[in-house]
Formats: structure tokens, C-alpha cells, sequence
């Protein structure tokens, strides 16, 4: 048939009509002699027939241009199928989106990830994930073109895989570094408090492991000499080396249960250090320990405050601590000579008493100095030592890596990770950006890259739109909150330098690890560390080209107040936040984590800070009035959220993260539907045609937040400065308008409630 011909012609050729009935001279020549035959009625016949062929191509033509200009209907990419079915897997759709969206996406996504006594999130599971990449990346011997750190890396996870090495060197390592701390191998007695004293052996301890005890040691720029200077701060024993749970996790039994716990672990360790002690005196002495502890938890809660760091000079920190009220000889006293001389030995610094310190709640020191005066000196000695002593216990011996490792399951209620995952975390803490550096050349992301930048400028547009829409808000503080926006620095992916050749070498500049010393290698590198912070002292702020706020591993997105900076690490850079095939989609999910983090710059905290990061309020009493007003919808619209009778969120403590999270994805929103308006409509996801691009994005908003947790979960999750994943899901929905027209639901409904809370 010769429509056949012309079909073939029209899809390769052009497509105009003069081309269609261009038939060959042969062709013509045999359809002179056929027409000579006809009657003149069969003629006429064959000339209509004509006609109406041409005609009927035609119009199948035109059909085809208009298909081929239009995108296919569904999209069947691997991309798009792959989250189709990962958003089927996860929906409940007994549940009505108008009642609980959170179900309604969320209801099956437990029983599709069983992963045994893990803490179970999308964020969590795909933390595993690109575990299980890099262990295979640092179990892989070393080439030669690997860069020294990334060398470094691999043999820093090879000491740490081989534990019969570190059994074999048994309590060595940790009585070597206690006594470069100048501790005791075993508990602090009177004897050894003899010679003990509080400032030198907290700086050396700070030059050590890097460690804070009692006094925080951090650096900032005083303004007016431009000059780096000590800021001193109250703070909490915590380890400097890995530890294998976060201090941010929340302990799963009651307080009670963790002191016995606690008390246990100590016991223990105490033991292994020194076996023919008695463990009752050893008991008693971990409880003195854990008294101190609360002590300083107390005076720290005691003299918190919202006020910036006071600058003083050495001689006034001195004279507040010496002249706290406190009566008789004392019998220790906090010496800040005596600690910068230790501090600083061997760096070429010098520092003295009339040089400028910031202090954060000078209040603090004088109650620490108050206590030193009034406790015995093995007392101080002894709460020292331990910490050292715990902080080294995961990186020691078999049996006490398990001691730790007991502690932590029942006090976490958690399943033992393995060796292999252990070690990913510790090698990660010191090498991420070698390790980064391995993932980057592979990667080739930057194309992506682009892609996330150009979504964070929709974004950013969509944000400033929105402010100008806003009713209570002025003009003045339109333009600044537009200004800060439009500064707003982003690193997304991996950061640019670091396949630039001689970069990564720069970065690790001294970090060198000793073969089959595990432990040992970890201190040397924290010693390299704050050698490094402490060479600033007294020097001008170097222009830090190198500044990325985050690990590029890091399933995570982050924006840091003091930079005005955005950094989304190449860690979430996966499904189900991107790479899910359609824009719909992808807006939906890490496009309205991007809005989050652009929201932080302007949440309640946030708000105060200028486009530079300085901490300089833009907002005049009447505009800081009407924020508060509409912030403390938030407050008491989250403060209404439950899991049980008693277990209710607080309102005040989630407020910067629920303001994020409301502007963000109504800004993700906004920008999505721009998107359409330059880029046309997208094809459906199979499976899912029944849905719109504005449902799929929020079905795709809510499958981020999908998890499978424990009511004791719930209830811990409470404590955390973020609401609990479903109700960061049902929250923000309930607050949005356009979500109860897309999903046509009727006023009053569950996810359709009265009295909308609404910032950005
Ligand atoms: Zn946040």
C-alpha cells in the first residue's frame, strides 16, 4: 500500500504536505497507462479516491507532528518505573489523603524494609547504602594513583579491621596516651593527685586528643583587631575520637536504668584496668565520677544564657575565677598561665595575661572555680582520667570494645554493628573528604550538579515571590529578606576543588597514620588537628577556600547560619530524594529539602543573621511583632500533636525546624508549578496515571519522611529539635492550601483543618 511509503517519509523527512505525493517518474509513468483504460465515471471515482487518500494523509500527518511535538504520555524510564513502584510499594491506600497523607504514602512502607533492630528511615537506609560502598572502596588495596590521604584512609581501616592486632598490643596504646596526658595507667589516688594539676593537664589533654573537658576551646575573629582569639565555653565530658552512637541519640530506658548501666560499664572497664581492686571501691568511685558529671550538667544549665561571648583579657577570666565566692585555702585553683604555657608549648606562641579571650557564661567558670576550690584534687583527677579512658575503649581490646558494645545495646536498645560498619564511621570521621574524593572520581556529577543548582534558583525565585505576596510584611524587610536570599551561598554534590590535583594532599597535610596502630594513628591525627586550630591563634582569619559546611558523603542537607550557605552533599543525591525520574517528583523531594534549608535563613533563629552571616538583627520592633505573631501559630499547632495522652510535641522546640519545613515545600511547590509554565507538561508515572504532577509531588514529599518506628521511638524522637517524621508530614500538608485542592479535600477534613499557619 502506498500510504505506507508516505508514512515513512513524513516521521523521517519533514513533515510538509508538498512532499507527500511526491511520487517517482516510473510510478507515474504506469499510472498514465492504468488511467488511459478508465471510463470517464471511473475516472471521476479514481480522481475523488484521490482526493480523499490525500486528504486522510494529511490529516495523519498533521497527527504525528502534533504526537511528536507533545511528550509521550507516560514516561517508562528506568528512573520512572523504579519509583513508581518504590511509591507503590510505600502507599496504604486504605487510607484516604484527605484523613492521614501520612498513611496514605507511608502506611506499607514498614513492612517493605524489615531491617532487624536498625533505626529504620529512608535517610537511615540509605546511610547503609553508601556504607556498603565505601567499606568496599577502603578494603581495596592501594594503587598508585591514589593520593596519599586517600592511602592513609585505606590503612587507617585496615588497622581497624584487624583486631587480632589490636588484642595483641592489649592496654598499651591506652596507657600510652594517659600518660601523654599525664594520667595514671590505673584509677586516680591521693597519691597520684600529689602532682596533679587541673590546668595542665586539661590543655594536655587538649593537645592530645583535642578533647573538651569542663572548658570548651573553640577560635573567633575579634572584629576590632581582626585577629583570631580563644573563645572558652562550659561543656560536658564528651570524646573527641568516633564513638559508635551519636551524642545527639536519645537513650531508650528510663533514667534509673542508665545509671545502673552506666554504673555497670565503669565497673567493668575499671576492672579489666586494674584487676585486684576491689569492685566495690571501684563502684563507689565511678559514682563519684557520675556526681561530678551531674555537677557540671548542673552549673552549665544553671548559667546558660542567650548572651553573645564577653571579651575579657586573661587577667579577668582570672581574677572572676579567683575571686568566686568561696572561703579558705583552696584546694585546687584553675591556673590560665599555667594552661596556655601547656597549650601552646612547641608552637612558637605566646600569650599573656593581658591578651583578649571570649568568654561564653562567665558565670560558669566562676561556679567551676568554686568547685575546685571546695573538691579534692583526685576527685577532678579521676573525672578526667575516665574520660580518656572511655573514649579509647572502643578503639582498645576485645574485652573492652565489648563492654562498650553491651552498654550501647541495652542502653540504645539496639542491634551490635559490624566490625566492618564500625569502621567505615571511624575512618569517615577523619578521612571524608579522601574518601569523598574516591566517590567524586567515579561519579561524574557534575552535570547533576548543575541541575541542583538551577532547581535551588527556581527555588530561591519561588521564595522571593512569595514574599512579596506577603500582607504583613513591609517593603524594607521584603527587600532585605530578598537580599539575604539572592547571598545565599550553595555547595552541592562535591566540592569543587577537590579533584583538583595537589587539593586533597593540602587538606591532610600532616595526617600521617602508623601501620597496624589503630589507635594510636587516630590520636597522632588529632594531635595534627588542633596543632593546626591553634596556629591560628592571634593570626587574621585565613580565607578559608576550602569551606564546606558538610561531609559530601552525608545522606543529609545542611545550611549553616554563619556562612549564609546551603550545602547539599552528593550523600543525598539519590533516590528517593532525586534521580526519581520526573520533575513532579523530584521537586517534591529534594526540592523541598532545598527549600528547608534556603527557610533556615529565615526561621527564628535565622532571621537575625544578615546576608553575610553576622549576627545583626534586619528586623525593626513592629516586623520582629508580626513574625512572632504568626510563629506562634507553629508553637501552638505542633504543640497539639500527640502520640499518647502525655507524649505531646513541643512546639517551641521543633519551631525553626517546623518554619523550615512549611516554607520549604510550599516554596518547592510554587517553584514546580513555574517550572511547568516554562518546561510544558510531563508524562505520567506508570501505575500512577491516575495522578497528577501536583499529587505525585506530594506523594513524593511524603515518601522522604516515611519510617517504621517503635512507639518507644515516637516518644524518645520527641526530644529532638525536628518534629517526628510523620508529623513533619501531616503538618506542613494541613498548613497548605493548594494541597487540600489537589487532593479535593472538603473543608474540615483531617488534613483540611481551620486556622492555617502560615510564615513563608
Ligand atoms: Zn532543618
Amino acid at each position: 500500500m502506498d500510504f505506507k511509503e508516505g508514512d515513512q517519509e513524513v516521521v523521517s523527512v519533514t513533515g510538509s504536505t508538498n512532499h507527500l505525493v511526491g511520487v517517482t517518474p516510473k510510478r507515474t509513468r504506469k499510472w498514465r497507462e492504468f488511467m488511459k483504460k478508465r471510463t470517464k465515471g471511473e475516472k471521476i471515482l479514481a480522481a475523488a479516491l484521490v482526493l480523499l487518500a490525500v486528504f486522510a494523509l494529511a490529516l495523519l500527518v498533521s497527527l504525528i507532528i502534533v504526537a511528536s511535538r507533545r511528550p509521550p504520555s507516560v514516561c517508562f524510564s528506568a528512573e520512572c518505573v523504579r519509583t513508581a513502584s518504590m511509591l507503590l510499594e510505600n502507599m496504604d491506600t486504605r487510607f484516604s489523603p484527605c484523613s492521614d497523607f501520612y498513611k496514605f504514602a507511608c502506611g506499607r512502607w514498614p513492612e517493605a524494609h524489615i531491617t532487624e533492630g536498625a533505626v529504620n528511615s529512608w535517610f537511615a537506609d540509605r546511610t547503609r547504602y553508601l556504607s556498603s560502598k565505601i567499606e568496599g572502596v577502603l578494603s581495596e588495596n592501594a594503587t598508585a594513583a591514589d593520593p596519599l590521604p586517600v592511602v592513609n584512609a585505606k590503612s587507617l581501616y585496615a588497622s581497624c579491621m584487624n583486631t587480632t592486632r589490636m588484642d595483641e598490643l592489649g592496654l598499651e596504646p591506652m596507657i600510652n596516651v594517659l600518660d601523654r596526658a599525664g594520667l595514671p595507667s590505673s584509677l586516680p589516688d591521693e597519691e597520684t593527685a600529689v602532682t596533679f594539676s587541673i590546668s595542665k593537664t586539661l590543655a594536655k589533654i587538649q593537645r592530645v586528643l583535642s578533647m573538651d573537658l569542663l572548658i570548651q576551646l573553640s577560635m573567633a575573629v575579634d572584629p576590632k583587631t581582626n585577629k583570631t582569639v580563644m573563645v572558652v565555653s562550659p561543656t560536658l565530658g564528651s570524646s573527641s575520637l568516633p564513638e559508635l552512637v551519636s551524642s545527639e541519640e536519645r537513650v531508650a530506658v528510663n533514667s534509673r536504668e542508665a545509671l545502673g548501666l552506666r554504673l555497670a560499664y565503669m565497673t567493668g572497664v575499671m576492672t579489666t584496668l586494674q584487676p585486684n581492686a576491689s569492685v566495690t571501691e571501684l563502684g563507689t568511685a565511678a559514682l563519684k565520677i557520675l556526681v561530678v558529671d551531674s555537677q557540671v550538667r548542673s552549673d552549665i544549665q544553671k548559667t546558660d544564657t542567650d548572651d553573645a561571648p564577653t571579651l575579657m583579657t586573661f587577667a579577668e577570666l582570672q581574677d572572676i575565677m579567683d575571686n568566686a565566692n568561696s572561703t579558705g585555702t583552696p584546694k585546687q585553683r584553675f591556673d590560665w598561665m599555667e594552661f596556655l604555657t601547656v597549650l601552646l608549648e612547641g608552637l612558637n606562641k605566646h600569650v599573656s595575661v593581658n591578651d583578649t579571650v571570649y568568654v561564653s557564661s562567665p558565670d560558669y567558670f566562676a561556679l567551676l572555680a568554686q568547685r575546685l576550690h571546695r573538691t579534692r584534687p583526685e576527685t577532678y583527677q579521676r573525672y578526667l582520667w575516665w574520660f580518656l579512658v572511655t573514649s579509647m575503649v572502643p578503639h582498645s581490646t576485645e574485652e573492652l570494645r565489648s563492654l562498650k558494645d553491651d552498654l550501647y545495646e541495652a542502653l540504645f536498645r539496639r542491634s551490635r554493628q559490624t566490625r566492618a560498619t564500625k569502621c567505615v564511621k571511624y575512618v569517615k570521621s577523619f578521612f571524608n573528604m579522601a574518601i569523598g574524593y574516591k566517590f567524586a572520581s567515579m561519579d561524574n556529577l557534575e552535570k547533576t550538579t548543575a541541575k541542583v543548582k538551577s532547581m535551588l534558583r527556581d527555588i530561591t525565585d519561588s521564595f522571593e515571590r512569595l514574599v512579596d505576596s506577603l500582607q504583613w510584611m513591609d517593603t524594607v524587610t521584603k527587600r532585605n529578606a530578598a537580599k539575604k536570599a539572592r547571598a545565599i551561598n550553595s555547595f552541592v554534590g562535591y566540592p569543587e576543588w577537590l579533584l583538583v590535583p595537589g587539593q586533597l594532599e593540602d587538606l591532610y597535610k600532616d595526617m600521617e597514620v602508623i601501620d597496624g596502630q589503630f589507635l594510636l594513628s587516630m590520636v597522632s591525627l588529632k594531635g595534627v588537628e588542633v596543632k593546626g586550630i591553634l596556629n591560628t591563634m592571634g593570626e587574621p582569619p585565613i580565607n578559608d577556600t576550602k569551606g564546606w559546611v558538610a561531609d559530601p558523603l552525608d545522606v543529609n542537607a545542611f545550611y549553616g547560619r554563619g556562612s549564609n550557605a546551603i550545602a547539599i552533599p552528593a550523600g543525598i543525591l539519590q533516590s528517593p530524594f532525586y534521580f526519581l525520574g520526573l520533575e513532579s517528583l523530584n521537586y517534591g523531594a529534594i526540592g523541598s529539602i532545598l527549600g528547608h534549608e534556603l527557610t533556615h535563613a529565615f526561621d527564628v533563629e535565622g532571621k537575625d543573621y544578615d546576608e553575610k552571616g553576622r549576627k545583626e538583627s534586619w528586623w525593626d520592633e513592629d516586623m520582629t511583632r508580626a513574625y512572632d505573631v504568626r510563629a506562634q501559630c507553629f508553637v501552638t499547632q505542633y504543640d497539639k500533636f500527640s502520640f499518647t495522652s502525655k507524649d505531646r510535641l513541643n512546639g517551641t522546640l521543633t519551631l525553626a525546624e517546623n518554619i523550615a519545613d512549611n516554607g520549604g515545600l510550599r516554596e518547592a511547590f510554587h517553584a514546580y508549578e513555574h517550572y511547568v509554565q516554562r518546561n510544558g507538561e510531563e508524562p505520567k508515572l506508570p501505575g500512577l496515571e491516575h495522578f497528577t504532577h501536583q499529587q505525585l509531588f506530594f506523594l513524593a514529599f511524603a515518601n522522604v519522611w516515611c519510617e517504621k518506628s517503635s512507639l518507644e521511638e515516637d516518644i524518645n524522637s520527641l526530644m529532638d529539635v525536628h518534629s517526628p517524621n510523620k508529623f513533619r508530614v501531616i503538618g506542613t500538608l494541613r498548613n497548605l492550601d493548594v494541597f487540600s485542592r489537589t487532593w479535593s479535600c472538603p473543608e474540615g477534613a483531617p488534613m483540611n483543618p481551620a486556622g492555617k499557619c502560615v510564615l513563608w
